[in-house]
């Protein structure tokens, strides 16, 4: 073109986002200020040049037409989502002055942030606004949704160790995939593990679902959800009374034998066999093999903790490696999150020093009830701050959310990059950049890589980062302490500790240079204990002292004290299901299924739900119910029904297919709302209830029953869902967007 210069493509160093364990290194490409193409980085030694379907396609969520790029009020009914464009400086001083004003006339506590993992990075995260929050005097909100109970027990077994590289699972022989659907959730071990299967390793999945991970795997253990620590305890029970332990590991490196040898005795497979719905035999046979066959592996997913007893359970399972002395092995012991090395100066992320001595803390798991006076407060929440997620969907009591969004009282204010259900009901709308819009550095919690994430181009439209967000307001509510001047660059040498040991080699300009650098760890950390708990040994009986409320430091938001609940055995053991025909059999009479939520391919929680290319792929929502239970329900395959309980009501198509046990319904999660033709998500039915350590969601243990909805779908869309159920049950799965390079 006459009188331009074209600039040659660049391509930038950047970092997946989302909510997933794989942190993949990412290239994009830009040609005269556009972002061109994205993809993964081939040089990365885990994530290997892939990106999974999500997120392969980026740039149509960065350029989508559905953006929001300005400022926004809000100029019809809450809930409606009908906004009017205003400028930055109106919408910040018009939230200004409502923090100031609902501090003056109720106490800055009735100001309360609700953030998520809808962004990973150390910069713009769950926690970016937790600074400006803890100054203004707000409500601490804890935000335990997940992780926090499967970690706390992890940590009372073995401390916070990164446990099993998973770059090492290609060592391995043995590999246990306990409520871990790889292929759809940590894609980039899959090449691992298929190494390893290459090699002779044999493949278990033990899942209540015939997952795409499942159906590929060398023997799936369809268990019945929520009993999985009684699943680990009968192993123990075989492999302990049959000798099959590694009795000098057990002496030098563990502490609490004794003990947890006596309570095995009480899950001998036949009556374990009755909890798990599987057979004496094949529990047998998996503690056989999984002592016998070295290395063996666990790597545990995070579906595991969502019960009332989900802590206790990981408990159970992270003994079993060092009963059997598989931490002796390259490749093997247990793979839980390698988040722990990861020297994150939580100080700088939180500045705790700003927190009032008692000011309240929140967990925003329970916002439906927060929100609608359920939890009686004073103040009750007057203003809510959202950003970094999408709590009408992602979150459980989804009526009673719902019902506390449109209160005429609360004044909300949603940072976002699209108009979600959340954003619906906001006062005022901010536009978010996308990651490739700003700098950030990101640990992980699947693998051990720290990764830069570069800004390839500028925000497009008004967005802004988060840090960028909160230093505006930071700026507007005259808050002139350092940490609101700091830059994105100064940032990033702030929020990790760069001497600490595991950062050896690793500089600004290594993560400048190849986008990532790996910490320096030991492959094989526990050869020989050196476990960093308090007696520095793997603890069958703990010695970490945990309560129902006891919430691990990484997962506070700098607060201090908190009330003691209930003390947790420090042994492990099994605790039912709360809603269950066993712990409450009224409640199983009128709701005799199970419920569980399943991440889908397509989506991270509910990002991408609303792109048209991810739906389509992805399939319109369903739920996956056994033959044997829709058929006494007259219901086949494509017909609408209501899933319901005493909690509220969501309709799907209902898919029949022998994929779920019998007495499991399974819905995926993620799914907006407004997007549902046929009314209501799965959270609409959930619990926002607790599981029995580190205040994570118990959304696992919900029961509902289904019936056939009055309006049914038109018969095109039911053959549509007989084509798809057949086409889920017969088809071999195949890995998306990755491939095998070792
Ligand atoms: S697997 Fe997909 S969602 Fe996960 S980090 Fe990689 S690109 Fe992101």
């Amino acid at each position: 073109m006459v009188g331009t210069v074209e600039k040659a493509p660049t391509v930038v160093h950047g970092a997946c986002p989302h909510d997933c364990p794989d942190t993949c290194s990412m290239l994009v490409t830009v040609e005269d200020g556009r972002a061109t193409k994205v993809e993964g980085n081939p040089e990365h030694p885990f994530t290997q040049g892939t990106l999974c379907g999500k997120v392969s396609d980026y740039l149509d969520r960065v350029y989508s037409k559905d953006r929001l790029l300005y400022p926004m009020r809000r100029v019809g009914p809450k809930g409606s989502g009908q906004f009017e464009r205003i400028s930055w400086d109106e919408a910040l001083t018009t939230i200004a002055e409502k923090f100031k004003a609902t501090a003056a006339e109720y106490g800055a506590e009735a100001i309360m942030p609700c953030s998520y993992l809808g962004h990973e990075g150390l910069l713009n995260g769950l926690t970016v606004g937790d600074a400006f929050f803890n100054r203004l005097g707000a409500t601490v909100t804890e935000r335990t949704m997940c992780i926090s109970c499967t970690s706390t027990a992890y940590l009372m077994t073995y401390g916070p160790t990164h446990g099993t590289d998973p770059d090492t699972f290609r060592h391995s022989k043995y590999i246990v995939l306990w409520g871990c659907n790889a292929l759809s959730t940590n894609v980039h071990l899959w090449p691992f593990i298929q190494e390893a299967r290459k090699n002779g390793a044999k493949l278990v999945s033990i899942d209540p679902v015939r997952t795409r991970t499942a159906k590929q795997s060398d023997w799936h253990l369809p268990i019945r959800p929520g009993t999985d620590g009684a699943l680990a305890l009968g192993m123990m029970h075989v492999m302990i009374n049959e000798g099959l332990t590694d009795d000098d590991y057990i002496e030098n490196y563990t502490v609490g034998f004794d003990e947890l040898k006596a309570r095995v005795q009480d899950y001998p497979p036949e009556k374990v066999a009755e909890t798990t719905g599987l057979a004496a035999e094949d529990i047998v046979t998996l503690a056989r093999e999984f002592a016998t066959i070295q290395p063996s592996v666990v790597r545990i997913g995070v579906a595991l903790e969502k019960q009332a007893g989900g802590g206790q359970g990981v408990r159970a399972i992270s003994c079993l490696p060092a009963l059997v002395g598989s931490w002796r092995h390259l490749g093997g012991g247990m793979l839980q999150a390698p988040m722990w090395p990861f020297p994150i100066r939580w100080d700088v992320v939180h500045r705790p020093h700003f927190i009032k001595p008692g000011t309240r803390v929140l967990n925003q798991w329970q916002l439906g009830r927060i929100l609608t006076h359920e939890v009686p407060l004073d103040p009750p929440i007057k203003m809510l701050f959202v950003y970094n997620c999408n709590p009408v969907t992602q979150a459980a009591e989804q009526e009673k959310i719902l019902a506390g969004l449109a209160r005429d009282d609360l004044f909300t204010v949603v940072s976002e990059q699209f108009l979600t259900d959340t954003a619906d009901y906001a006062d005022i709308v901010l536009p978010a950049t996308t990651q490739v819009e700003n700098l950030d550095l990101m640990f992980s919690w699947g693998h051990t890589y720290v990764t830069l994430n570069n800004a390839a181009i500028a925000p497009l439209g008004e967005a802004v980062s988060n840090t960028e967000l909160f230093r505006r307001l930071a700026a507007k509510m005259k808050f002139e302490d350092e940490c609101f001047q700091l830059s994105d660059e100064q940032l990033t040498m702030e929020v990790l500790d760069w001497s600490a040991p595991v950062m050896e080699g690793i500089d600004m300009d290594v993560l400048k240079a190849q986008g990532y650098a790996k910490l320096k760890i030991e492959e094989v950390p526990h050869a020989e204990g050196n476990f960093p708990t308090p007696s520095g040994k793997c603890e069958f009986v703990s010695g970490m002292e945990v309560d129902s409320n006891f919430v691990l430091p990484a997962f506070r938001q700098g607060y201090e004290t908190y009330e003691p609940g209930e003390p947790v055995d420090p042994l492990p053991t099994y605790t039912p299901q709360k809603e269950s025909a066993h712990s409450n059999p009224e409640l199983a009479k009128r709701y005799p299924l199970s419920l569980m939520s399943a991440k889908p391919h397509q989506f991270i929680n509910s990002c991408f739900a609303n792109l048209p290319k991810h739906a389509k792929l992805q399939g319109g929502p369903r739920l996956i119910i056994h033959p044997e239970d829709a058929q006494p329900r007259n219901i086949s395959d494509g017909q609408l029904v209501k899933v319901f309980n005493e909690r509220g009501t969501f309709q799907a198509p209902a898919m029949v297919n022998d994929m779920t046990r019998q007495g499991l319904v399974v819905a995926p999660l993620g799914y907006w709302r407004k997007l549902n033709p046929a009314g209501g998500t799965i959270n609409a039915t959930t619990s926002a209830s607790f599981t029995d350590m580190g205040h994570t969601a118990a959304v696992g243990d919900s029961l509902v029953e289904v019936a056939l909805a009055s309006a049914q779908p038109s018969f095109g869309a039911q053959i549509l869902t007989r084509l798809f159920s057949l086409f889920t049950r017969d088809k071999k799965e195949k890995a998306v967007g990755v491939k095998t390079k070792h």
